[in-house]
């Protein structure tokens, strides 16, 4: 059944006053698992997100020059360079220099894929999007190379309901705790090889594809995990015309769902993607 037909039928139901209960025993219906979502969040407005009523989390990190970054050659850490002060100058200026991929960060489509939009391309109408956030820190405590998985977003579903189509999705795997420890959060073995958590081919590839999603983010250096050679999750988004979001923060203090996400990438022209500032915009 299409998801219109359903949500035609779901809306009968529910004026009738059958019990979700009732609907899920009824004949053909009852393949229909979203029967038992959970209700909605109700839509925050742009009204009450200027007058203050909103909570806003900053999903980045201030950039310095101990913040971590792809530990690959012709890759530098983040420098900043002050050009004239108040004391000498009458004004306060400086310089930066950094990576694309440093620091918080969105991956344009470009990174990975010819033929698809740099960053300055980027539709800005798919840098605002519904928002969710899957935890596997619990499986990322008990192995470092963990990857989502689709039986993770399906566990996801049945409890928090359909992922919206055209949704941010964002993984929490708790590696944020390792960020003001570039060693521990980049985490190579002594052949020089990086542990950490990410999204698998398959998990990628469903929400791309199943779900529509906008762009996917995580909390680590990389959307595909730390061993990945073939960055085949990167291949999958940016494929697909999408985005990654990487080295977000505090994806703690972010609910399951119920929230939106703005991704504000600087707009460089031809760029492989960029520092951007990442918010979440939550009910009060
Ligand atoms: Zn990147």
């Amino acid at each position: 059944m299409s998801r219109t037909l359903w949500v035609a039928a779901w809306g009968l139901v529910a004026m009738a006053g059958v019990s979700a209960g009732r609907f899920l025993t009824s004949g053909p219906l009852t393949e229909t698992v979203h029967a038992a979502e959970p209700a909605q969040p109700a839509p925050l407005t742009l009204d009450q997100l200027v007058s203050g009523q909103l909570k806003i989390v900053d999903l980045g990190w201030s950039l310095n020059d101990t913040s971590p970054y792809w530990p690959a050659e012709n890759y530098e850490p983040f420098r900043l360079k002050t050009i004239a002060t108040i004391e000498k100058n009458g004004v306060l200026s400086k310089a930066f220099y950094t990576p694309e991929h440093l620091g918080t960060h969105l991956d344009a489509p470009n990174h990975f894929e010819k033929n698809q939009p740099a960053v300055e391309k980027i539709d800005p109408a798919h840098l605002f999007a519904h928002g969710v956030k899957i935890d596997i820190s619990h499986q990322s405590d008990m192995d470092a190379d963990y990857r989502l998985t689709v039986a993770d977003v399906t566990r996801w579903e049945a409890e928090h309901g359909r992922i919206p189509n055209g949704a941010v999705v964002l993984v929490y795997t708790g590696w944020s705790q390792h960020w003001t420890n570039y060693p521990r959060y980049k985490n190579q073995d002594p052949q020089g090889k990086m542990h950490f958590p990410g999204y698998s081919a398959e998990a990628a590839k469903f929400l791309v594809t199943e779900r529509h999603a906008k762009g996917i983010g995580i909390d680590t250096l990389s959307i595909d995990h730390g061993p990945s050679t073939d960055f085949i999750v990167h291949h999958i988004v940016n494929g697909a015309g999408r985005y990654g979001l990487e080295n977000l923060a505090r994806l703690n203090d972010l609910p399951d769902r119920g929230f939106y996400v703005v991704s504000a990438p600087i707009k460089i022209e031809t760029g492989s993607g960029g520092p951007a500032r990442v918010f979440a915009i939550l009910p009060p």
